[in-house]
């Protein structure tokens, strides 16, 4: 039982919360906290097999000397480096970790490109999140021949772990989710919401759907991952929970709520994103703690990019474009 750590003992133990984030999950994965700036926002998850470690989500390339001394402090040296998709708070810095362990990188064919000439990334970046790329920092070039294109279904063997690559668009065209069967541990990137706790421990999610935001694909995906049956879920925001099933079929609920009232908003006339929100905190009870006393970083990449991409999504219904 030493195995595993103090807050997992307590999600496993108190009964009352059914979810609690586990930072150690059983000696062979963690969640090492890579954000710049802030703590606990932008999680990276180290994956130890018998033969091979791996890094799912390196974080940004500010973010990599948090990740660099986590690693070197256990002398865990990665082969592989695995991004759910390029965006810099996930992918950022991944091609600099390879570049330092001599690692190849996997990612969604619809990705890999971006990875090795990030510079319209990087453009696009500062225009959606504006100070907030600087502090993720500018993503350095990978070598074409460290990035490996990935097919949906596909894996590759750590030694008594496997990673499993389940192509799930919907946030990002390029979204791809990882699955490690012989645990029921899935890495859900941004496909499945930010899921954050408040001060009473429990998991508090908001979908993650910034322009151009397609439902259906977002829910597919759900639908998708649900499918799997995973146990534990571990979202790059933040950490890994247990339940992970009945967290996805939850988000599933929600995301709906959230499509329908964007629909309803713009079809009244309005589209503020202020108001979006406050009339979303008084329908949904996860979206009330997202609403309230946040730092910037949450408002600016998580809650407005979100909101944004529901109205941009419900106008184009309604206009019929
Ligand atoms: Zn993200």
């Amino acid at each position: 039982m030493s195995r595993y750590s103090t807050r997992w003992m307590i999600g496993w133990f108190g009964g009352a919360v059914s979810a609690m984030p586990i930072l150690n999950y059983k000696d062979l994965i963690w969640t090492v906290d890579v954000t710049p700036k802030y703590d606990d926002l932008i999680g990276s998850y180290v994956v130890a097999g018998s033969e091979h470690v791996a890094v799912v989500d390196p974080g940004t390339r500010n973010g990599l000397p948090k990740l660099l001394s986590w690693l070197d402090d256990r002398g865990f040296k990665p082969s592989y480096i695995v991004v759910t998709h390029i965006h810099l708070d996930h992918g950022g810095g991944a091609c600099e970790l390879a570049k330092r362990y001599n690692a190849k990188v996997f990612v969604h064919p619809r990705g890999g490109k971006h990875l090795i000439n990030p510079s319209k990334l990087w453009t696009a970046s500062k225009t959606v999140l504006g100070v907030v790329a600087e502090e993720y920092g500018e993503p350095s070039p990978c070598r074409e021949e460290d990035v490996v294109l990935t097919n949906d279904g596909e894996t590759l063997e750590l030694g008594g772990l496997t990673l499993k690559f389940v192509h799930t668009p919907g946030h990002a065209s390029h979204h791809q989710s990882i699955f490690v069967p012989e645990e029921g541990v899935l890495f859900s990137g941004d496909s499945a919401g930010v899921i954050l706790e408040d001060k009473q421990g429990v998991p508090r999610i908001i979908p993650t759907t910034p322009p151009p935001f397609k439902p259906d694909a977002y829910l597919e995906s759900l639908e998708k991952m649900a499918r799997l049956n995973p146990q534990v879920i571990g979202p790059t925001h933040y950490g890994l929970y247990s339940d992970a099933a009945a967290l996805l079929r939850r988000h599933m609920k929600q995301t709906r709520i959230w499509v329908d009232t964007a629909l309803e908003y713009v079809n009244s006339g309005r589209d503020d994103i202020k108001g979006f929100i406050k009339l979303m905190a008084e329908r949904e009870e996860d979206a009330r703690f997202y609403a309230s006393s946040f730092n910037e970083i949450v408002k600016m990449s998580f809650v407005y990019a979100t909101v944004m991409g529901m109205l941009d999504y419900a106008k184009r219904v309604l206009s019929g474009s």
